[in-house]
């Protein structure tokens, strides 16, 4: 069947344009979603459980009635645990093992330094206490989104973690249970949406209130999010998957066409480019998935998303298609090319970068060990996949010895001075020693 995706070229006119096009997506501005959001998170702050069974039972088609319906115990997720495959639940248990050995490696230590003086400056890094994860569940489960958020939580020594995942009638997804018993998750709701977030940011009669909310969503769930910043920390606005193939027409190109339609069947809105030197690749490519699309479960998904957002794009050579690559800082960025380690010295943007004809994203999503919650819409620019760093925070450590605190008063007393701050001048002053 014949696919509707965009062709061009990096070296027509408009090229560039024809780009910030492409990749234009505006996550949370919807002025109606805005507006039912704010709506949402104000009557559960105000209300607390009451309107969180409320919407809840409205949104997710439920009927509860006590907040204490709204809970999973560890043991009911013991028990979810037992009606999984044994092999399904084998796999969970190593892609935990890979995803929480990798991220053993992101842990930060404390550190410390004494000058000559005696004084030792530092800094102390502290586990949050207590995290919420929201795991989406409207129309898909995401079991391996669970061991994503909660592992790097786990191994920053987070005290509580509190999952939520909403369950449309009532319906719980015994896979995604598991990997939260497996994870080590503390405690469930079954909530989503904006309520939950809100629950979660706020705290209610039943709900803990977190220090921070972790997990992707749709767009109810991003804006409330972005809603409740401040009040919490909050890991990213996630927008819609994408992935960024670059290939120099070397590889398999049945390869390429289902790496491609791996981001494309994630929703409508998903978004799958290829960028290759070799236009006869591109067409071979092309063919590949007008071919294969139709095998696929969710090849209606795919199909609108490759209309609606994927591209092809034919460039002048592998240098042309790394100032591409950088440009789209894409959330998943595939070099399916040869000496990928040569090339990813040019790469500066990409959430996740998969390195050889051997490396697709689908790993990476599963169990390689990165994480998977990865910076998306070229926010790759400036931040980082979640890790654990995003679990742990830093205070600064000051002491002064005696002989160090009248030196460091000598500097800044003159300097709050400058800020017609008296009392910090003399409270530095004061600790100047007489014989100095
Ligand atoms: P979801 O859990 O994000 O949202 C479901 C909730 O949305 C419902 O419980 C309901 O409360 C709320 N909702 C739905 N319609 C509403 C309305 N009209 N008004 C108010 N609230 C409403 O589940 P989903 O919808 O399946 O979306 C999951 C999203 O997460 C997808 O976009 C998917 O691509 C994304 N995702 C991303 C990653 C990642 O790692 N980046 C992983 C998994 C999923």
């Amino acid at each position: 069947m014949k696919l509707n995706v965009r062709e061009f070229s990096s070296s027509s006119e408009g090229f560039r344009d024809e780009l910030d096009a492409l990749l234009a997506w505006d996550s949370v501005s919807d002025a109606g979603v805005q507006h039912a959001v704010a709506g949402i998170v104000e009557q559960v702050r105000l209300k607390g459980d009451e309107a969180v069974i409320e919407f809840t039972n409205k949104f997710d088609r439920r009927q509860v009635v006590e907040s204490s319906e709204l809970e999973i115990s560890r043991d009911e997720l013991a028990l979810a645990k037992e009606r999984v495959s044994p092999e399904l639940v084998d796999n969970l248990e190593a892609a935990a093992q890979r995803v929480n050995d990798y991220h053993e490696r992101q842990k930060q230590s404390s550190w410390q330094y004494q000058e000559d003086s005696g004084t030792v400056l530092g800094q102390k890094v502290t586990p949050l206490d207590r995290v919420g994860v929201y795991v989406p569940g409207g129309k898909a489960a995401y079991p391996s989104s669970v061991l994503m958020n909660v592992m790097p939580a786990k191994v920053a020594g987070v005290k509580e973690i509190i999952m939520v995942v909403p369950t449309p009638d009532g319906v719980v997804n015994d896979i995604v249970l598991a990997a939260a018993y497996i994870a080590g998750v503390d405690r469930v709701f079954t909530i989503g949406g904006a309520q939950a977030v809100a629950a979660l940011a706020y705290g209610t009669q039943s709900i803990p209130k977190v220090d921070k909310i972790v997990g992707p969503g749709n767009i109810f769930v991003a804006t409330a999010k972005k809603m409740v910043f401040g009040v919490v920390g909050i890991d990213m606005i996630a927008g819609p998957s994408e992935i960024l193939v670059v290939c120099d027409g070397k590889t398999d190109p049945d390869w390429i066409a289902m790496d491609l339609f791996s981001q494309a069947e994630h929703d409508e809105d998903a978004q799958s480019i290829l960028v290759s030197p070799d236009l006869a690749f591109i067409k071979e490519v092309k063919s590949a998935m007008e071919r294969l699309v139709d095998t696929q479960s969710r090849k209606d998904i795919i199909k609108v998303s490759l209309e609606n957002r994927g591209a092809l794009i034919h460039v002048k050579d592998m240098d042309d298609a790394m100032d591409i690559a950088n440009i789209v800082a894409a959330e998943h960025l595939e070099l399916s090319i040869d000496e990928p380690e040569k090339w990813v010295e040019k790469i500066r943007h990409a959430g996740a970068i998969f390195m050889g004809r051997h490396t697709p994203e689908a790993v990476g999503d599963y169990c390689a060990g990165p994480n998977h919650v990865l910076p998306t819409s070229g926010t790759a620019r400036f931040s980082s996949p979640l890790g654990v760093y995003d679990f742990q925070k830093r205070s600064s450590l000051i002491y002064c010895s005696p002989e160090g605190a009248s030196d460091l008063a000598k500097i800044a007393a003159p300097l709050a001075r400058g800020e017609s701050l008296e009392a910090h001048a003399m409270s530095a002053e004061y600790r100047i020693l007489k014989d100095a």
